[in-house]
């Protein structure tokens, strides 16, 4: 069920594999997102389970759309928010806010972020306990959805804030045309790497680690190569219709 999991003081978190879960097919078996294709009854039992696994109570997810925008989780977002609401875009279940971060301050509220290949970043503060989380794609690194991430932290009254590079797509399985790998290297120094077989790619934690870190971040590596590993979720590998995996993080109720 997870690909990682840790606690750093009172800070959990933790990144899913696709075992462990419900669903069939292609997004078999833990599908964390996608509720437009899958079975909702099988997502809300792979939610079920990740809950209990980690003993979380409220999870906050969001509508991810490769946007730079955070959403900050506080009490009055909180209000009207339910067990379902992570089901968010399927029929019968209230709309998502659009955004690719969230941050908190709050306690027992873990933040989740879903992705296939694309690069979940969490981070924490673990002196305040404020904790963000974010979708780290090729245009939202771009665009800064990870110092947009870190200032809303730091805007909570976070001050050293770690950070944790989820499973993603590596740089030597991530082909680009040469364009945009230059384009994507302007707005992200370091992310302009060759796959393994000679061609133009973009290393999406390369260009995260060195964002982050000019930011006075300390950043840790924590997952490896979607594309490459049979045990994590993969668009590249699966196609449109591969499941998605989580990554979470949470601060524990005193
Ligand atoms: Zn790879």
């Amino acid at each position: 069920m997870f690909a990682h999991r840790a606690w750093h003081g009172a800070i959990g978190l933790a990144f899913t594999d696709r075992y462990g879960g419900v669903s069939a097919g292609v997004r078999g078996e833990l599908n964390l997102g996608r509720t437009d294709l899958d079975a909702v009854d099988a997502v809300r039992e792979n939610f079920r389970r990740v809950r209990t696994a980690l003993g979380l109570g409220t999870i906050a997810t969001i509508a991810q759309q490769h946007t730079a925008d955070v959403e900050l989780i506080d009490e009055p977002w909180l209000d009207g928010w339910t067990d379902d609401s992570p089901l968010g875009s399927s029929a019968g279940h209230p709309r998502l806010p659009v955004a690719d971060a969230m941050v908190t301050a709050l306690p027992g509220v873990a933040l989740c972020i879903r992705v296939a290949d694309c690069l979940p970043v969490l981070l924490a503060d673990e002196r305040t306990g404020v904790i963000g989380a974010a979708h780290a794609g090729r245009v939202g690194l771009a665009s800064g959805v990870l110092p947009n991430t870190v200032q809303a932290m730091r805007e909570l009254g976070a001050t050293t804030v770690s950070a944790w590079l989820g499973p993603h797509i590596c740089g030597r399985c991530y082909e680009v045309p040469s364009a945009m790998r230059t384009e994507v290297d302007r707005a992200v120094p370091g992310s302009a790497a060759e796959t393994r077989w000679g061609t133009p790619s973009v290393d999406l934690g390369a260009g995260a680690r060195g964002q982050l870190e000019r930011l006075g971040c300390v950043v840790t590596g924590a997952g490896g190569c979607t594309r490459t590993s049979d045990a994590l979720h993969s668009h590249r590998r699966d196609g449109v219709d591969s499941g998605r995996l989580a990554g979470l993080i949470w601060r524990a109720v005193d």
